[in-house]
């Protein structure tokens, strides 16, 4: 039995219900849940699960081996499979992870247009969002101005961003017609038939797993913290909420 991902149609579920499915020596598999397992450059949630008059702590969420584990800090304390469960997730820690992941998208498409550059990798954290783009040249100081400008410039136009759900062949086909590169989605192994598809109100569209906020007013204003040189035409820009 697979477990059902809630955070894929729905970003903004704090807490649900559960029922254990597998258990291993210090984790449990929910057949449903709303905690987001690291990947994508994004970090797991955390968060909570109680049963009976016990509140455990669920300190990391992985994918592995095909399974959702949920890892338990209180390892002696791990419920029987088929009890049920109450989980909620830290919110504070999901929210900002999803402010920081939409402004990077809007980050992408604003480097895509202005410098001709494609991300190339990035990470999701609480303390900041980072991107690597594919650049010649190092960003100057009076860039990194212009892109933190035109970024909350975006971001300030209260974009709705929605989740939409597209058979595989028809995602890559409308990324293709908005000028995105698939070359990456192609790799995703034909098993995938349905793709997640974010878009920022016509402003950014991308293939992506992971959470996000439903409008870009929920974003705020953010900063260009600093640029690094990654080496060999690489360039990393990082965020900060302000
Ligand atoms: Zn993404």
């Amino acid at each position: 039995m697979q477990t059902t991902m809630l955070y894929m149609e729905d970003n903004y579920i704090r807490s649900f219900d559960a029922k254990i499915i597998s258990k291993g020596e210090n984790y449990v598999v929910l057949n449903q849940t709303a905690f987001y397992p690291e990947g994508g450059g994004q970090e797991c949630d955390t968060g909570t699960l109680s049963y009976n008059d016990k509140i455990l702590t669920v300190s990391k969420v992985r994918r592995e081996s095909g399974e959702v584990k949920h890892f338990i800090f209180e390892i002696d304390q791990i419920p029987e499979i088929s009890t049920s469960v109450k989980c909620a997730l830290d919110w504070d820690r999901r929210f900002t992870h999803m402010r920081y992941h939409t402004a990077i998208h809007v980050l992408s498409t604003y480097m895509k247009s202005h410098f001709n550059s494609e991300c190339v990798g990035n990470n999701i954290s609480t303390r900041n969002g980072r991107a690597d783009f594919n650049l010649q040249e190092a960003l100057t100081e009076e860039q990194l101005k212009q892109i933190e400008k035109g970024v909350n410039d975006v971001i300030n136009k209260n974009l709705p961003v929605k989740i939409n759900f597209l058979p595989r062949e028809d995602a890559i086909k409308f990324l293709e017609e908005k000028g995105y590169q698939t070359d990456y989605i192609a790799m995703v192994p034909p098993s995938v038939k349905t793709f997640r598809v974010i878009s920022v109100n016509d402003y950014d569209h991308a293939s992506c797993a992971g959470t996000h906020v439903t409008n870009t007013s929920e974003i705020g204003k953010i900063k260009v913290i600093k640029r690094r040189s990654m080496g060999k035409g690489k360039e990393r820009v990082t965020l900060s909420l302000d």
